[in-house]
């Protein structure tokens, strides 16, 4: 379905949800990360693009005090009004998202006596690693700011949509998701210093695709295992600062200074840093290939990553490997890579235009021999941010 077609589909959707029409409507696009694994909180580099699936959200504003929700996502109608923004819960948890953002705007000093309707629609799936979340606080911060008519920068837009998750939500999540959403531009992706949160876009070949490869698995201990590998990076750190008081973050150590640390320090947490450290420089490599237009060289720095994920930060699985490895062999692929947390998730392949529902089948099929499940596709192209929409 087209762009074009999921706003008319929500033009009338907000009609029948509400027996108004809209006073506006804006599209905030999901995200992949293309490369930086596990660099964010470490003070590095990362690098993502917006895909061309989004969430829709239109809305309007009222005469009285209510705040209104209603998404296609969902059969409830949550409310509330201007002086009660308590938190959903249950099956009206998705709301919190929407009120997140109206709440984050107060706090900047938005003064308002109207309430809102808001209605949202998607093509973007949620949960399935392509931040919906963020998806739906940058399209829905971009939407209530110029309903309530307050200037939005680009930088206003990711930071609100981060306070909705990290401060409303309590999701300690880095500035990858909303930065993409929020500045990504057609056939450009989006590098950020995550120390700094500069954003620079960075061309991406419009000969070029990202297809993104679900590998289906969760792994149920995925938040122990991510919390031990903070608490690795932190450690490496720690040690590192013995011999260089002034090291802010793990990212900007020299990778010489791992030899120096002492002798009874444990292998892992050498490996985790010597990955944080080579994945940032290889985040910096990655930027210079795609400047020069270099494919085949972004190919391999994407296979690289997936190689030091493997084995150095060993946040990987058998059934991501094996996605890499039958992707590394299939025509019309540069390179491939786990994109994402690990243990499980996705792996994401840059391929030329001419890869196309042969080659899907193909890998299909091999995953499916390979580890008894369906495999999920997603081809996507590098598409624009959040933006406001024409309401017809
Ligand atoms: P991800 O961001 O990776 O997609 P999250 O768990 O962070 O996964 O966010 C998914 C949540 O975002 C959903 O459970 C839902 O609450 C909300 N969400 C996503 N899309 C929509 C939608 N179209 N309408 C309402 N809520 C949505
Ligand atoms: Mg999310």
């Amino acid at each position: 379905m087209t762009s074009s077609q999921i706003q008319h589909r929500l033009t009338e959707y907000f009609r029948s949800a509400y027996g108004t029409d809209c006073d506006l409507l804006a599209r905030a696009p999901g995200r992949v990360e293309f490369i930086g694994n596990h660099t964010d909180y470490n003070g590095g580099l990362v690098m993502g693009a917006a895909i061309d699936r989004s969430i829709f959200a239109a809305v309007r504003k009222r005469d009285d005090a209510a705040l209104r929700f209603a998404s296609e996502f969902s059969p409830e109608r949550p409310e509330r009004r201007l002086d009660d923004l308590s938190k959903f819960d249950g099956e009206q948890s998705w709301a919190n998202y929407p009120l997140g953002v109206f709440a984050t705007l107060l706090n900047e000093g938005l003064r308002t006596e109207n309430g809102f309707d808001l209605a949202l629609a998607s093509d973007l799936p949620a949960g399935a690693g392509l931040s919906s979340s963020a998806a739906l606080e940058t399209g829905v911060g971009l939407a209530l700011a110029s309903l309530y008519g307050l200037e939005i920068s680009k930088a206003d837009l990711v930071r609100i949509g981060r306070a909705v998750e990290n401060d409303f939500l309590g999701v300690p999540t880095g500035p990858l998701d909303q930065s993409c959403s929020g500045f990504g531009e057609r056939n450009q992706l989006v590098f950020i210093d995550c120390r700094t949160l500069n954003v620079e876009l960075v061309p991406f070949p419009a000969e070029c695709r990202i297809h993104i490869f679900n590998s289906g698995i969760s792994h149920a201990l995925v938040d122990s295992l991510y919390s031990k590998r903070h608490d690795e990076c932190r450690e490496a750190l720690r040690l590192l600062r013995q011999n260089q008081s002034d090291l802010e973050h793990l990212a900007d150590a020299p990778e010489s200074a791992l030899d120096a640390l002492p002798s009874d320090t444990p292998a892992d947490v050498i490996k985790r840093a010597r990955h944080v450290i080579r994945e940032n420089q290889r985040v910096l490599t990655t930027r210079t290939a795609l400047t020069e237009g270099d494919i085949e060289r972004t190919g391999r720095l994407l296979i690289e990553s997936h190689e030091s994920s493997r084995t150095l930060f060993e946040n990987s699985c058998p059934e991501l490997d094996t996605l890499v490895e039958i992707l590394a062999e299939t025509p019309h692929v540069h390179g491939a890579r786990l994109s994402g947390g690990g243990f499980g998730g996705t792996v994401i392949a840059l391929t030329s235009e001419a890869f196309g529902a042969d080659e899907t089948r193909r890998v299909q099929d091999a995953y499916e021999k390979a580890h008894g499940r369906r495999l999920e596709t997603l081809a996507c192209n590098v598409a624009d941010g959040a933006e406001l929409l024409p309401t017809d």
